[in-house]
């Protein structure tokens, strides 16, 4: 897989910290010019020197047409692009405000639109390419204190499936696909208890939470030409987890 992907040009929102972190690590190890966003050039650990940083929040629709333009100027083509900035801000609906669901939507939900379409219509352009979103087991099974969270998680399994089949007409070879990960350990698990890491850990097959390496394998898998007739699906990544 390491040769297909040398000199490629993926983007990675979300990518200085956990799952977009370890997925730009894996993608600049096999020889990818990775452009990493977020709002903070905070990585979590050393990182390549192929890993390039962009500071970038993704509810602002014109600065990821910006970003779109910069990588094009600076490389002239986006090979791949990992949708996976994403946020939780968590309560039972009784007493989540509106404005914690707002918030949830615009970065989760409005934010994967925004980066997207610039770079969808590149990849139109090029006649190719591969996107994955990052989605959740949440955005599929619904869960406690998490109304905002899987509302934005569905919606975009839904974005996901409608772009497989709008961005591949006129034979565009233009791979839309989702991650739908488990629970994974990263910052964004910090705010759980340790008893339910506990009680979700034993709800998985496997007995045990996931790595973000582990999540960031499936996606370079999804964007590398091993998944080239692979379109529109969503990958459970989640150690056999029912919620
Ligand atoms: P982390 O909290 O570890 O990292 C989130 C990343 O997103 C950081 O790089 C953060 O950087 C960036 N980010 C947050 N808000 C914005 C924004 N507005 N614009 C641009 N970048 C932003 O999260 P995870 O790695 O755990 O999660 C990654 C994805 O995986 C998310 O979509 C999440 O919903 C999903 N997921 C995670 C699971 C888990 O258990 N960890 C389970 C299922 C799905 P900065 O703050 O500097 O902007």
């Amino acid at each position: 897989m390491t040769s297909q992907f040398k000199d490629k040009v993926i983007v990675v929102t979300g990518g200085t910290r956990g799952i977009g972190f370890a997925t730009c690590s894996e993608l600049a190890d096999k020889g990818v010019v990775v452009y990493a966003c977020a709002r903070h050039d905070s990585f979590q650990s050393e990182i390549s020197d192929r890993v390039i940083f962009h500071c970038l929040d993704v509810t602002d629709a014109a600065s990821c047409e910006k970003l779109v333009q910069d990588v094009m100027a600076a490389s002239g083509h986006i090979d791949g692009l990992v949708a996976d900035a994403g946020i939780t801000r968590d309560a039972l609906t009784s007493k989540m405000t509106g404005e914690m669901f707002d918030e949830v939507i615009d970065v989760n939900l409005k934010g994967i639109f925004n980066i997207v379409k610039p770079v969808a219509e590149v990849m139109d352009q090029q006649g190719g390419g591969s996107i994955v979103t990052v989605s959740s087991i949440v955005g599929e099974q619904g869960n406690i204190g998490q109304a905002n969270y899987a509302a934005s998680k569905a919606g975009i399994i839904a974005m996901t499936r409608t772009w497989a089949k709008e961005f591949a007409r006129k034979g565009k070879q233009i791979r839309v696909n989702s991650v739908a990960p488990g629970y994974t350990l990263t910052d964004m698990l910090k705010s759980v208890p340790p008893k339910l890491l506990d009680k979700f850990s034993g709800q998985t097959m496997l007995k045990r939470l996931g790595k973000p390496e582990e999540i960031a394998a499936a996606i370079c898998f999804l964007l590398s030409d091993d998944a080239s007739y692979i379109t529109g699906t969503v990958l459970d990544v989640n150690g056999g987890m029912c919620l």
